[in-house]
């Protein structure tokens, strides 16, 4: 499962990516193409203006001879030299033309011949009939032609003496050195694409893996909780069905035995409600990651009244139950969740202690935190298991746990409990003589 959310966030990640340099790419093209092309139309604009004025005197005279009836000396290109060689040369020098950028212009008289060219140099398709036609009628023409693979922008418009048109005028620049500026855009962009999507996938999923390390970890966590609950919960129930199973099959049980069969259903139930209210109060804590500081707690009397809640318990296990105060102390916590940690702890010291053993309370102050101890003269923990009994259901004796504790739940919740608070929960303990767990907030 987590291998194809890392797969799809992988794709998702170099779709991003590759989105991204893509409309980077055609809104730097778009822009550029405009720019450069406004950019060639007001230089066009300067550039026919120029040689209308240098021309003026060719434009007037050639006026002059169209009204008496004369013809023009003709620079039209499209016919008659049979020279090869003069061909290849010209063409040549054409394109070298188109592609320096600089200015073509021809000056047409009213009956469209030429009657005045900027260089000597014949190029195809120009002047451009059509357009001059157009503007010898009134209009000014902007296009963009094809010679030779190579753009040429073309301005083609009247020209005007006495506000009566008197001829056109045709200038035209190459859009090569611009367009190598769009090219480059254009292949940079393709670049960026092929390069990020030889990049994006393999980080994107390294990306993915490493962001979802967590993720899985906790999804493996919360599996092993639900696994270890339900086989917990499993416990009971398979010990109550025996139970009824073994009253339906018996209908000729005493009193007393019916009484004790019963009792055991009772305390299997009893087993399950705790199991579950602690099930509930983990998953609570999960889901909001409590924090409970804000009270002043007066952890003597914390200890105190825990004493008191415990007497009686003691007297019936035979286990001397004591406070001891070195100092007073007054911690920033929750009273509530500091009663149950201790209650959990004193549950604790009574199961893994035997009778004529010794519990006792005593809170103080130590390296500026408040603190109050739990301690036994019990069966006391092993290093090994120190270690690990903080971890949900972990029991230090199988054997003994079912009759003498719980699900190996109490430490987990006593553990949040206290980083709720800000507090946290240490344990010194020898095997056979005894534990202590301490408790340690922050000082009110
Ligand atoms: P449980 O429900 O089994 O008491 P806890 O989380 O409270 O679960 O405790 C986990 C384990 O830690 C216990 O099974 C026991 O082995 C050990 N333990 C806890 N408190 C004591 C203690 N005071 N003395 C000896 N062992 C203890």
């Amino acid at each position: 499962m987590f291998r194809a959310i890392s797969r799809r966030l992988a794709l998702l990640n170099a779709l991003v990516v590759i989105g991204v340099i893509a409309a980077v790419g055609l809104a730097s093209y778009l822009y550029l193409a405009r720019k450069i092309e406004t950019q060639t139309d007001a230089e066009l604009r300067n550039r026919s203006a120029s040689a209308v004025q240098l021309w003026t005197d060719v434009f007037l005279e050639a006026d002059a001879r169209t009204s008496a009836g004369g013809s023009a000396p003709s620079y039209d290109n499209s016919d008659d030299d049979n020279h090869d060689d003069d061909d290849d040369a010209n063409k040549e020098q054409a394109k070298e033309l188109i592609r320096s950028g600089d200015t073509i212009a021809y000056g047409i008289d009213l009956h469209g011949d030429v009657v005045s060219t900027l260089r000597p140099v014949r190029i195809e398709h120009l002047p451009k009939e059509d357009s001059i036609e157009r503007a010898l009628g009134g209009a000014i023409v902007v296009e963009t032609i094809e010679v030779h693979h190579d753009r040429i922008r073309l301005r083609t418009e009247p020209v005007l003496a006495d506000g009566r048109i008197i001829g056109a005028i045709q200038v035209g620049m190459g859009l090569g050195p611009n367009e190598q500026v769009l090219d480059f855009v254009q292949w940079s962009t393709i670049g960026g694409l092929v390069l990020g999507m030889l990049l994006a996938v393999p980080t994107g999923w390294w990306l993915a893996n490493r962001s979802m390390k967590p993720i899985r970890e906790a999804f493996d966590r919360q599996r092993a909780f639900v696994a270890d609950a339900s086989h917990e919960l499993r416990t009971p129930l398979t010990l109550i069905r025996a139970e009824a199973e073994y009253q339906d099959r018996s209908p000729d049980l005493s009193q007393a035995e019916l009484h004790e069969s019963r009792a055991t259903i009772i305390r299997e139930v009893d087993s399950m409600a705790g199991l579950v209210s602690s099930l509930l109060q983990l998953a609570r804590m999960d889901e909001s990651a409590a924090r409970l500081v804000g009270q002043h707690i007066d952890l003597e009397a914390v200890a105190a009244e825990a004493v008191e809640r415990f007497q009686s318990l003691a007297a019936e296990r035979g286990i001397a139950l004591g406070f001891d105060t070195s100092s007073p102390a007054t911690a920033l916590g929750d009273r509530a969740a500091t009663d149950q940690v201790v209650s959990i702890l004193l549950d604790n010291a009574f199961a893994y202690t035997p009778a004529g053993g010794k519990i006792t309370l005593r809170s103080g102050m130590q390296a500026g935190k408040a603190t109050l101890a739990v301690t036994d003269t019990g069966i006391g923990i092993s290093p090994s298991d120190q270690q690990r009994i903080f971890d949900r259901f972990y029991r230090g004796d199988p054997a003994r746990s079912r009759s003498s504790g719980g699900a190996g739940l109490g430490l987990s919740i006593a553990t949040e409990l206290m980083a709720a608070q800000h507090g946290r929960i240490t344990v010194e303990s020898e095997p056979g003589a005894g534990s202590t767990f301490t408790l340690h907030f922050d000082a009110a």
